[in-house]
């Protein structure tokens, strides 16, 4: 991670102009692959999803992939969760407890907004639970994913990288403009202090949780525009890899078309 480049743009020779383009194109794709998953889970019963797993520091851009990736697809057919503080009554459960209230049910593409690695981020950084509770949870953390390959989620692991001086600017940003200060934390100015042992904490994720059947993609994100455009090629690939098609009518569509046209 101390290597990584989070300003690079690898796969991609343009700029952000070339990026807007590919962007419209890539997203239409994206959303009839979408529709594709939901219509064979509605019409022939496909018990497959997607999972779309985003990680990140604030200000990363998680929201951004929220709204602009995720948001060109149809509300239908996603199911959206954002993992913030735990509330008393999760604390009081096991850490996949309120992460498998979440999953996306069947043709549906389910994005977690932060997930289940924040028990092994935050939680290890701020010992917030001695390491002899989070040590063994990344372990649990790949018990768990095998099973959710296994009933058929395919999931799209992203962690977004940017740099501190990146962040520094889209905090300010968010200061310099009313209508981002909703977005605005004082405790986010805080967590800066603790940048290396975040870096440490998330190089421990990658290196343990990163699993053939589930890998994680590192992803620079100080480009929001690439972040997008990537975010969007790793969902077209998910759902290619499904190797959907319309399904096909389970009615005679002649002989019905005749009975709408008597009536
Ligand atoms: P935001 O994503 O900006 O709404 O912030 C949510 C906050 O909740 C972040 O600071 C996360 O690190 C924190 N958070 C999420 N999950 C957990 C968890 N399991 N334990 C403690 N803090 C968490
Ligand atoms: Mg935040």
């Amino acid at each position: 991670m101390a290597d990584f480049d989070t300003a690079a743009t690898p796969g991609f020779d343009g700029g952000k102009a070339d990026a807007a383009e590919l962007q419209a194109e890539r997203s239409a794709r994206l959303a009839e692959l979408q529709e594709m998953l939901y219509a064979n889970w509605k019409a022939a019963g496909d018990h497959r999803s997607v999972l779309l797993v985003l990680q990140g520091m604030d200000a990363a851009g998680k929201g951004g992939i929220v709204k602009h990736v995720v948001g060109a697809v149809n509300p239908m057919g996603v199911r959206y969760t954002a993992f913030g503080r735990p509330t008393e009554e999760e604390l009081a459960h096991h850490f996949l407890w309120r992460i498998r209230r979440a999953l996306p049910p069947a043709g549906h593409i389910g994005v977690f907004d932060r997930s289940h690695y924040e028990d092994v981020l935050i939680v290890r950084v701020h010992n917030l639970v001695p390491p002899e509770v989070w040590e063994p949870r990344y372990d649990e953390i790949n018990a768990f994913e095998r099973e959710l390959v296994d009933a058929g989620t395919t999931l799209v692991k992203v962690a977004m990288f940017i740099s501190l001086g990146r962040q520094k600017e889209q905090l300010l940003e968010r200061l310099d403009d009313p209508t981002k200060h909703w977005k605005y934390n004082p405790g986010d100015v805080d967590e800066r202090q603790h940048w290396p042992r975040y870096q440490e904490a998330y190089q421990a994720m990658l290196e343990r949780t990163s699993t053939e059947y589930a890998p994680w993609h590192m992803l620079p994100a100080d480009r929001r525009w690439y972040g997008r455009l990537a975010v969007t090629e790793l969902l077209i690939a998910a759902l290619e890899a499904l190797g959907l098609s319309w399904p096909p009518a389970d009615f005679d569509v002649e002989a019905e078309r005749k009975r709408l046209l008597t009536t």
